[in-house]
Order: C-alpha cells, then structure tokens, then sequence
C-alpha cells in the first residue's frame, strides 16, 4: 500500500510504500498498438490525422500510483503528516504506430499529441481536489522508462510537486519586486546574448539553462507571456511550430543522450485561490509555461545522479553550440 509522506525539513511530499513485485506480462503484445486488443480503459482519443486507427490517446495506467476514488485524508503522527494517494494516473499514448516517436513522428501527429495534453490538463483540473496536473515522459534504459510504446505519462496530484513550486515561489517573488515575469526576462536576455539559444522557430524559442542540472538539459518555452500550456494548447494552430521545435529538438539530443527526461511544467489548478491566502493573485502575469529536457548521457550519469550539488561537465554555451549543429531529421 503506498502513502504519500512530507518530508517535515523541505516539505516535500514523496510517495512511499513496498511495491509488489510487479508481475504483469502481456505474453510479448504491446498493450498500447491498436491491433493488440489488450483491455485498456480509454480516457480520450485524438482523431487519426494520416489513416492509423487514432493519433494519441489517454487511458488508465495498467498499476498506477495514485487512485481516483475518495478523499486524501491527510493525518498528522506526530511531526510527520501523511496522505492517501488520490490522484490520476493516465498513460498518454503519444502515436498509434509503435515505432513513431516525437522526433520521427509527422507534425500533425505530434500536434493532436499536444493537444490532447492540453485536454487532459484542462479536464483534470476541472476536479477541484487535484491542485497540479504533471505531464512527464521517460525515455531510455536508465530513465525509468517503463513501455517500449511511445508513451508519457500524466499525474494529477493532491498536491504541487517540489520542484514547481519552488518555481511558483521564486517566479511571484520576482513580479512582486520587478513587476515583470521573470522567464520573459530570461527568454529577452537569451535573444539578446545569443549564446544559449538552440533554435526559435516561430513563437517558441529552445535553449540550453545558464545553470544546467545536467549537461545538454534544453528548456522550450513561448516566447511570448503564458501561464497556461493548456490554453495555448488548446488554440487552433498554435502548437504547430511548438510541434515542430519539440521533433526537432529532440532529434538533436538523441544524437548525443540515449535517453531523457522531459517534464512539462504549467500552471497549478488554480480554483484554489481563495485557500492559499492570494498565492495565485499574480499568476497570470508571473509564471510562464516551458517543457524541460534533462539528457541522461549513459556513460557519465553516475557522476552527477550522486551529488549533492548539480554538477554539468559541458557548459550551457558549449551545450547549445554542439545542438545547433546536430542533425534534426
Ligand atoms: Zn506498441
Ligand atoms: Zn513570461
Ligand atoms: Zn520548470
């Protein structure tokens, strides 16, 4: 049975429990190809943009972490408090052909991918007790990939994970002194130093971090203000050239990393305003939607998984000047 428990120092929550001993075995079938007629319980489907059965779709995690029913139930033991894992748990089938992923796949696919993100977001959040929706994908043998299918993986949460909202604290906190959204800031300094920039195409902008948690890490973000992912994903066409930047992109650091983890950070569900005592009040305006990419380069993982402090033996500028000139299809 596994609980989520608060780290009572950073207070982070962690989700914590002896797991079974998974034993699933789908006797060789890929769950998640069409013909393989394996039950799945489907949550939303993107309408096929080039023939295949479908484009993307959500369904249930086969062992999810996190269940749907009931309330959290937060208690406290003393110093420690703890909590129910309620939450969603949703695996997003990123195309229906297996071996089409987001760096090989056709735009238009991709885009009904995004899109159908957007949706998911957007309907999770309508659950007033889920107070961040993550979107994140593994890729590769040491990323905790856990489908050979080209797949990522939603989680609604009972709570804001810790890395976002140390984001969310430091993004308010710098509109409270600047009045300005501190990624605007960012993305203005990067067009004009031109040392960290990738590739902008349209109104997306990918660049390698001035502080990088490990080497290649690559951010795509709007370049103009936008707190929501969903919103832009949800308007017509203005995912296609985001589309494109992500195939390409990804392209480029397949050349160098066997594997990845990328994390979509968006706004937090905020129908909790009126809770948190005005934490919200300026989030339109201070936060700004990107999607992350941390390279996992096999052979030097272990130098920096261990440390306390990041450690990235290729700098930013280095990092952008080797990707702009790697291959993108
Ligand atoms: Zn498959
Ligand atoms: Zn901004
Ligand atoms: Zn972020």
């Amino acid at each position: 049975m596994m609980e989520l428990r608060k780290d009572p120092i950073t207070r982070s929550w962690v989700i914590c429990g002896d797991e079974a001993e998974a034993s699933v075995s789908s006797g060789g079938f890929c769950p998640f190809c069409p013909e393989s007629g394996l039950p799945l319980q489907v949550v939303a489907t993107s309408p096929t943009v080039n023939g295949s059965p479908w484009s993307a779709r959500a369904v249930v995690h086969p062992r999810p972490l996190y269940g749907i029913d009931g309330e959290p139930g937060r208690s406290g033991n003393g110093l420690y408090d703890t909590m129910r894992p309620v939450g969603a748990h949703e695996v997003l089938v990123e195309n229906a052909r297996h071996d089409r992923h987001l760096w090989n796949a056709d735009d238009r696919e991709i885009e009904e991918y995004l899109a159908l993100c957007g949706q998911r977001i957007q309907d999770l959040k309508g659950d007033v007790r889920f107070k961040y929706i993550s979107v994140f994908k593994n890729y590769g043998p040491m990323s905790g990939q856990e489908f050979d299918h080209p797949t990522s993986e939603i989680v609604a949460t009972t709570f804001v994970p810790r890395r976002v909202l140390y984001e969310l604290r430091a993004a308010r906190e710098h509109y409270r002194v600047k009045e300005r959204c501190v990624f605007c800031d960012i993305l203005h300094q990067e067009q004009e130093q031109r040392q960290r920039i990738v590739e902008v195409r349209g109104e997306y902008m990918a660049g390698c971090p001035y502080a990088p948690r490990v080497p290649y890490e690559t951010w795509i973000a709007p370049r103009n203000h936008e707190a929501y992912f969903e919103r832009t994903a949800q308007k017509s066409g203005a995912m296609r050239d985001f589309a494109a930047l992500l195939r390409r992109t990804l392209f480029r650091i397949r050349t160098i990393a066997d594997g990845f983890h990328m994390v979509l950070h968006t706004s937090p569900n905020t129908v909790h305003r009126s809770e948190t005592l005005g934490f919200w009040k300026t989030i339109e305006d201070d936060y700004h939607w990107h999607l992350e990419i941390l390279p996992i380069l096999g052979n030097k993982a272990k130098s920096y998984t261990f440390k306390e402090v990041y450690y990235s033996p290729v700098s930013s500028e280095t990092a952008a000047a080797i990707l702009r000139e790697r291959p993108t299809e």
